[in-house]
């Protein structure tokens, strides 16, 4: 047994079960503490009734095999036996009758697009190139960064992709759009993501997809946490649900453990905090703790660091939704919703798996982008909860409608929505949002500091300290704060 061996861990999403999962097994004894009822975090989703809402659609990066980040996520059972299903495409956009898609067959997408629009094609070709060159990049995943040694970092990840991403970091997603003629190119480019982020961004995550490094395992995101939560308790973990963690006790500017809400205390030699940053920083260690000036810059300069949240609608469908793509970009009829004027809707189906709706029922959401100043707006609003329901009753009515009207062969049923206030309520998320401060182009990325000076043997962890976010940031730096305690302790860290 350690003689430094207790380690508390709040929240127990994918980044704190991780972070549990390689303490159980360097032989500390790690306790996870969430504040929901259910171990994933975001991953996890929640319950409509009987229905599992399971988000993260997207894709989860790391399930091409022999690759290190897969060998990660096999490490900690998330992947068990599940088959994982690569989609046919990214995403497919129409306009005015016709329609252009981001296949994974990254050849036919170049076929494709360059028979619609000549005049783009050498810009068509530089950009199928890049995805090419990015798809090989290995995301290094051994070490923290400064862990690393001169050449383990010479080794590590792979230097033309990376070349080419620094590059495209430089570049908005806006003026990437602007290379091209086509409006049908344009538009598919202007729908992958928010225009103000990075062109890297989006390179990044459609090479990852062309790769196979991007598939969905079956059952979904809420079983892939559930797999974790089990793996962390074969190990001797304790896992306490239902455990909001309301203080993390100090003395001399030490870490010494956290407090709950019921009043009980748990001492601890570290205090892992994979809880959302701001939750740690700005209410549960001291007030008035000194914070790295970066740190804090962040949050007070909110034109700079833009993050971005969305309104989610849900449906299911018990019809077979057939050859329906994964995820469709079309426009609609304008309305508003909070602050935000909607003339386009994109839908995401879950028809492919098996597991995901009850007897049969297909998932649809419907993810509604909404800037972070709409977030005051939903705050405001849920103080009143008649006022509330009726405007979210609204949306659902009016979204179902222009369903109704894009694809009237599905009987659509509608399941429940969320507004941006109740990502922050249910998992502590910062105005509402499910990913870290977007880099804009030309700031040089900084890494989120995972060091609170005012407070040592307390270490930040999450999709927050990664560059990019999403499921996999979670994981890697789940693993790297067991890294960096070992690393503080003088200790090995078997492999
Ligand atoms: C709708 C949606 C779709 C997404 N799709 C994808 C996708 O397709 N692919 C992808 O890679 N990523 C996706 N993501 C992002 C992904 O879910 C996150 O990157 C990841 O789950 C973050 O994990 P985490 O452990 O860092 O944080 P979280 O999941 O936020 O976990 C933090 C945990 O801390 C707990 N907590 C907070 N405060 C306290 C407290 N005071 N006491 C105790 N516990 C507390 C919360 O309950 C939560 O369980 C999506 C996110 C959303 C919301």
């Amino acid at each position: 047994m350690k003689r430094v061996n207790k380690i508390a861990i709040i929240g127990g999403g994918i980044s704190g079960l991780a972070a549990g999962i390689w303490g159980q097994k360097q032989g500390f004894q790690t306790v996870i503490f969430d504040k929901n009822s259910a171990p994933g975090g975001f991953c996890a989703g929640w319950k409509a009734g009987v229905q599992q809402v399971g988000f993260c659609f997207r894709g989860l990066i790391g399930t091409k095999e022999n690759t290190a980040l897969n060998h990660l996520w096999r490490e900690t059972g998330a992947l068990g036996n599940t088959l994982i299903i690569q989609p046919e495409s990214f995403l497919s956009v129409s306009e005015n009758d016709s329609s252009i898609t981001l296949w994974q067959d990254l050849e036919r997408f170049e076929r494709e697009a360059k028979k619609l629009s000549t005049e783009d094609a050498p810009t068509i070709s530089m950009f199928c190139n890049a995805i090419r060159t990015v798809a090989e990049y290995e995301i290094p995943v051994q070490k923290p960064d400064e862990l690393l040694g001169p050449l383990e970092r010479l080794k590590s990840g792979s230097k033309e992709a990376e070349k080419l991403l620094q590059k495209a970091s430089e570049v908005s997603m806006k003026q990437f759009v602007n290379e091209f003629r086509n409006p049908l190119l344009r538009r598919l480019f202007s729908s992958v993501q928010p225009q103000n982020g990075t062109f890297a961004l989006f390179l990044f995550q459609y090479a990852m997809f062309v790769s196979g490094n991007c598939g969905l395992p079956v059952g979904g995101a809420a079983a892939l946490a559930r797999r974790m939560a089990e793996q962390y308790q074969r190990l001797g973990g304790v896992l306490r649900l239902n455990a909001t963690v309301e203080q993390i006790l100090t003395a001399n500017g030490v870490a010494r453990g956290i407090e709950l809400h019921s009043g009980e205390r748990y001492f601890s030699h570290w205090t892992v905090a994979a809880c959302d940053p701001d939750v740690t920083t700005h209410h549960l260690i001291p007030p008035h703790t000194e914070l790295d000036k970066n740190f804090q810059q962040r949050y007070e300069d909110r034109l700079h660091n833009p993050i971005f949240t969305g309104f989610y609608c849900v449906f299911r469908t018990n019809q077979d939704p057939g050859l329906m793509l994964h995820m469709q970009d079309f426009e609609v009829e304008p309305f508003s919703i909070g602050k935000t004027l909607i003339n386009r809707l994109c839908l995401i189906q879950s028809s492919y798996d098996s597991q995901l709706g009850q007897n049969g029922n297909a998932q649809f959401v419907c993810p509604i982008p909404q800037a972070e100043e709409s977030y005051n707006y939903w705050e405001e609003l849920s103080q009143n909860e008649v006022l509330y329901e009726a405007e979210t009753n609204k949306i659902m009515k009016k979204v179902l409608e222009q369903l109704q009207k894009k694809f009237s062969e599905l009987d659509l049923k509608p399941v429940c929505c969320a507004a941006p206030d109740f990502f922050s309520r249910r998992f502590g998320a910062y105005h509402g949002t499910w990913s870290p401060f977007t880099a804009l182009p030309g700031n040089k990325y900084q890494p989120m500091p995972f060091m609170v000076p005012g407070v040592r043997r307390l270490l930040l962890s999450g999709q927050w300290m990664h560059a990019e976010g999403g499921l996999h940031a979670a994981l890697i730096e789940g693993r790297f704060s067991i890294q960096r305690i070992c690393h503080n302790e003088r200790l090995p860290f078997s492999e």
